[in-house]
C-alpha cells in the first residue's frame, strides 16, 4: 500500500480546537459557481473530501451587502438565510471525515456592490480596484466597529453552518484586513494607519474577536500575504516578517502565500513547484502554530520535503486539488502513478474570471460533479460488448480511449504518427510549456494498465481503413491545422500577399521546426497565450520580433488565467516590441502593411517573415469521406460515427479532454434531452434553492 516515506503526510494534526487527520489542505479556490448554484459547489467540494484532503476549503464568502463582489460568484454570508447553502457544504464534507473551513472576507474598495448598490467602504478614500467608475470613501469609526460586528456575526454564522475552520483573510490585496495594512490603501491619520502597529491594528481586533466568537469550537486561520511585489507600497517581506512576528501565536493556524493572485496562482510557464518557498519559509521559524502553504504541489517527495525541511506544516492546494481531487488518497493507496498531476495552465482561474462553473484541462469531471453526475475516479460500466475505433491520439482521442477502457470496451486508438499527445506534445515543446505534456503522460499511463485498449502508432487511417476495421463506433480525434491565409477575427477574407508565401509561417510551422529568420512580425489575433509563445520561441532564436494585434491590448485573454502580467514582463525582458491596434493588410517582398484601427493610417513595416496566430481549421477530412459513404456503414457493422474536439471545432485542451471524456460517458447512455445537465431554479421560497429538479 503506502510507500512508508510518505507517512509523515498522513500524520495528524491539531489546529486549535479541531484535529486535521493529515497534512493535505485545499485551501480556498473560487469555482464560479458560489452562491448561486450551490448544489453544484458542494458536490465539487465533497468529491476532495472524498479524495483525502483533510480540510476543504470554501472560496472567499462575502460578510456583508457592502461587499459585494457581484459580477463574480463567491460565497456569501450575508445574512442567516445564506446559511443553509453552506451547510450543504459542510454536511458533505463532513461525511467523509474531513473538515470544512470557511473564508470570510469583505473586500473593501476591491468589491463591486454593482448588485447592493452599497457605497464602497476603503481605509481611506481611493478609487475602486477594478476600474469601475467609482470610488471607496474612507471608513470612519463607526464603519469600523460595524465591519467588526459584520466579520463576526459571519464567523458565528459560519460555526452554525459546520464549519470547524474559520478564516480571517489578509491575503491577495482582497480583503480590507490587507487593506489596513497597505500603505498605497492606508493614509489614515487615526489609530488604524500610519505606524506598523496602527495599521495591523484591524486584523488583530478582527482575529481576536473571531476568536472570541467561535474559537472555542472552531479553528481560527490566518491568510496572509507576506510580498505583493509592488515595492513600499505594498506588503513587503521585511515588514510581513514584523507583522508575522507580531501576531505569531494569534491565529491557530497560517496560510501564507503571495498577492495578488496572478502573484500566487502563476502559470507554470512562468513558476515551477514549489516557487513561494522563499517568500513564506520564515513564517515557521516565527510561530508555534502550524503553517500551511501552496506552490502547485503534485508531488510526494516535494511534499514531504516540505515538511521535513520545516517550512510547513500541512501541504496547501488549490489547482493539485482541482486537477486531482483524489491526490491524497493516491498517496495513501501507493498509487503514486495514477496522480493527475496539474499542468498549471490556469484554465480553472478562467472560470471564476469569466463567471462560469469550473473547469480543468486535466480533470474533465470537474465542475460537472452534481450537475452531469461525473466523479473523477468513477465510470458507469459499458452497455454493451460493443468494439470503439478512435482515430487520432491528441488529447481528445486519448481521454476518449482512456475512458472507453475503463467502461469496459474494446477499444482500438489508430494514431498517424510515431508520438502521441497531438497537439500537447507539440505545444509541450515551446518555451514554458513542458507541463503540458502531462495531459499525455497521465492518460499513456492510465492506457498502459488497460489491456482491453490497443494502440497502433503510424496509423493514418482513410475511411476504407476505418470501414475495414470492423468496429461498432468510430470516433474521430483528428484535431485541426493553423490558417495560413490572414482569415480570422480581424480579417473576413485571406490577406493580400498572404497566398503562396514562403515568408508566412504558422504555428504549426514553430512547432514542426520550421522557423524564419530576422526582422519577424507575430500577428495575433488569436488573443491567449499563442502569440506570445512564437514570439518568445522567435526571440530566442535570434530573430528581432514585433508584435502586431488588432486588438488594443495584447493577449487580452490571458488576463482570465493570469498569464496577462507575466506575458508582459517577459514580453519586456525579451525586447519583444508591442504594437497594438493595427491590421495586417497586405504582405509583398520584405514589405508588410498595417493599418491603424482607428484612423485607417496605413504604414509599412520592414519584415522578412510573419508568423500569424489566427485562426485553425478542422482536419477532418475523414469524417467528411466517412459521411458521404454513410450507406456503407451498416454492411461494414458500423453503428455510429462522431466527430469530437480540435476535429469538431477547434479550441482550447480542455476543450478536447472534455469532448473526449463526454464522448465516452455517453456512448450508448439514452439522451439526456434538450439540457444535459441539471441546473439550479431560484422559486420564491430561499430554501427552496436547495431542492434538487
Ligand atoms: P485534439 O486536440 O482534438 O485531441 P490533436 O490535434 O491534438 O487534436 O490530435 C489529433 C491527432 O490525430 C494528431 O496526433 C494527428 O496526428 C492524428 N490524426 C489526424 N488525422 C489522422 C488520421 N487520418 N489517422 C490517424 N490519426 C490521425
Ligand atoms: Fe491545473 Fe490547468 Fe486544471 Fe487549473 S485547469 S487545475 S491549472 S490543469
Amino acid at each position: 500500500m503506502r510507500d512508508p516515506r510518505y507517512d509523515i503526510l498522513f500524520t495528524p494534526l491539531k489546529i486549535g480546537p479541531v484535529i486535521a487527520k493529515n497534512r493535505f489542505f485545499q485551501v480556498p479556490h473560487c469555482n464560479g459557481m458560489g452562491h448561486a448554484m450551490p448544489l453544484a459547489h458542494a458536490a465539487m467540494r465533497e468529491v476532495k473530501a472524498e479524495g483525502g484532503w483533510a480540510v476543504v476549503s470554501t472560496e472567499e464568502c462575502e460578510i456583508h451587502p457592502s461587499g459585494d463582489l457581484t459580477p463574480y460568484v463567491e460565497a456569501r454570508l450575508w445574512d442567516d438565510r445564506d446559511i443553509p447553502a453552506l451547510a450543504l457544504m459542510c454536511d458533505k464534507v463532513h461525511a467523509h471525515g474531513a473538515l470544512a473551513a470557511l473564508e470570510l472576507s469583505h473586500n473593501g474598495p476591491t468589491a463591486s456592490n454593482l448588485y447592493s448598490r452599497e457605497v464602497l467602504l476603503a481605509p481611506s478614500h481611493q478609487p475602486s480596484k477594478y476600474g469601475y467608475p467609482s470610488q471607496a470613501r474612507a471608513m470612519t469609526r463607526h464603519d469600523i466597529r460595524e465591519y467588526r460586528r459584520w466579520h463576526r456575526e459571519a464567523a458565528i454564522r459560519g460555526q452554525r453552518a459546520g464549519m470547524d475552520i474559520i478564516y480571517v483573510y489578509a491575503a491577495h490585496d482582497l480583503s480590507l484586513a490587507m487593506h489596513f495594512l497597505q500603505r498605497r490603501r492606508n493614509q489614515r491619520s487615526d489609530e488604524y494607519g500610519g505606524s506598523l502597529e496602527n495599521r495591523v491594528r484591524l486584523l488583530r481586533e478582527v482575529l481576536e474577536d473571531t476568536k472570541d466568537a467561535v474559537g472555542d469550537r472552531c479553528a481560527v486561520a490566518l491568510r496572509f500575504a507576506t510580498e505583493e511585489l509592488l515595492g513600499p507600497g505594498g506588503v513587503e517581506l521585511a515588514e510581513a516578517k514584523d507583522i508575522v512576528a507580531m501576531l505569531a501565536e494569534l491565529p491557530d493556524l497560517w496560510d501564507v502565500n503571495l498577492a495578488a493572485w496572478y502573484n500566487d496562482s502563476v502559470p507554470s510557464r512562468f513558476a515551477a513547484e514549489g516557487a513561494q518557498e522563499p517568500f513564506i519559509d520564515f513564517v515557521k521559524k516565527t510561530t508555534s502554530k502550524p503553517v500551511v502553504g501552496v506552490g502547485r504541489f503534485t508531488s510526494p517527495d516535494t511534499m514531504v520535503a516540505q515538511l521535513k525541511r520545516g517550512v510547513l506544516d500541512m501541504i496547501g492546494a488549490a489547482r493539485p486539488s482541482i486537477a486531482d481531487p483524489f491526490l491524497p488518497r493516491k498517496i495513501e493507496e501507493g498509487r503514486i502513478d495514477d496522480i493527475r498531476e496539474c499542468i498549471g495552465c490556469n484554465i480553472c482561474v478562467s472560470g471564476d474570471m469569466t463567471i462560469s462553473p469550473i473547469r480543468c484541462t486535466q480533470n474533465p469531471s470537474m465542475g460537472e460533479e452534481w450537475r452531469k453526475g461525473w466523479h473523477p475516479e468513477r465510470i458507469a460500466p459499458k452497455r454493451s460488448a460493443s468494439r470503439v475505433l478512435v482515430v487520432g491520439g491528441g488529447p481528445a482521442g486519448l481521454e476518449a480511449a482512456r475512458a472507453l477502457g475503463q467502461r469496459g470496451h474494446e477499444v482500438s486508438l489508430a494514431e498517424a504518427r510515431r508520438e502521441l499527445g497531438g497537439r500537447v506534445t507539440r505545444e509541450a515543446r515551446m518555451p514554458g510549456l513542458a507541463e503540458w505534456a502531462r495531459v499525455r503522460d497521465w492518460r499513456m499511463g492510465q492506457l498502459d494498465k488497460l489491456s482491453n485498449v490497443a494502440i497502433y502508432r503510424d496509423s493514418p487511417m482513410n475511411a476504407q481503413d476505418v470501414l475495414d476495421f470492423g468496429a461498432e463506433h468510430v470516433v474521430l480525434a483528428t484535431g485541426c491545422h493553423w490558417r495560413r491565409d490572414g482569415y480570422g477575427r480581424s480579417n473576413g477574407a485571406a490577406i493580400d500577399g498572404f497566398a503562396d508565401n514562403p515568408r508566412v509561417f504558422t504555428p504549426d510551422d514553430l512547432m514542426d521546426d520550421r522557423l524564419p529568420e530576422g526582422r519577424v512580425v507575430v500577428f495575433d489575433d488569436d488573443g491567449f497565450y499563442y502569440a506570445s509563445v512564437a514570439a518568445e520561441l522567435l526571440r530566442q532564436h535570434g530573430c528581432d520580433v514585433t508584435y502586431v494585434t488588432a486588438d488594443d491590448s495584447i493577449a487580452p485573454w490571458s488576463q482570465h488565467t493570469l498569464d496577462y502580467r507575466h506575458i508582459r514582463k517577459r514580453m519586456a525582458e525579451l525586447g519583444i516590441e508591442p504594437l497594438v491596434s493595427h491590421n495586417i493588410t497586405a504582405f509583398h517582398r520584405s514589405t508588410l502593411q498595417l493599418e491603424n484601427v482607428w484612423d485607417h493610417q496605413l504604414r509599412e513595416l520592414p519584415c522578412d517573415a510573419v508568423v500569424i496566430v489566427t485562426a485553425r481549421l478542422p482536419d477532418d477530412a475523414l469524417y467528411q469521406d466517412l459521411l458521404l459513404r454513410e450507406a456503407e456503414w451498416a454492411d461494414a457493422g458500423v453503428r455510429s460515427v462522431h466527430c469530437i474536439g480540435d476535429a469538431e471545432a477547434p479550441g482550447l485542451i480542455a476543450h478536447a479532454v472534455y469532448a473526449g471524456h463526454r464522448y465516452a460517458r455517453e456512448l450508448e447512455e439514452p439522451a439526456s434531452g434538450e439540457v444535459a445537465f441539471k441546473r439550479h431554479f431560484h422559486t420564491e421560497e430561499a430554501g427552496d434553492l436547495l431542492r434538487e429538479r
